[in-house]
């Protein structure tokens, strides 16, 4: 009986990593935060790195590249 249960709990669990890995949002490699839905978002257009635009924002402002992939996002005047 006891068997049973500790099986049953273990498959939840793995079913739930599963699931959650699945969805997982992306994290913004700046702030290592997740990038939820509905806020403002930076995608590289070389790299396809997502992250949150308030925090790539002072780092392309002052180097004019991905911070991932180092590719130039801006023209220098
Ligand atoms: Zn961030
Ligand atoms: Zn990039």
């Amino acid at each position: 009986m006891k068997r049973i249960i500790l099986a049953e709990e273990k498959k939840a669990g793995e079913w739930d990593l599963e699931f959650e890995e699945e969805k997982k949002p992306d994290i913004c490699p700046v702030c290592s935060a997740e990038i939820y839905e509905g806020v403002l978002v930076f995608e590289c257009p070389f790299c396809g790195n997502k992250m949150h635009a308030r925090c790539v924002q002072p780092w392309i402002d002052e180097r004019g590249t991905c911070p991932i992939c180092k590719r130039p996002l801006l023209q220098k005047a």
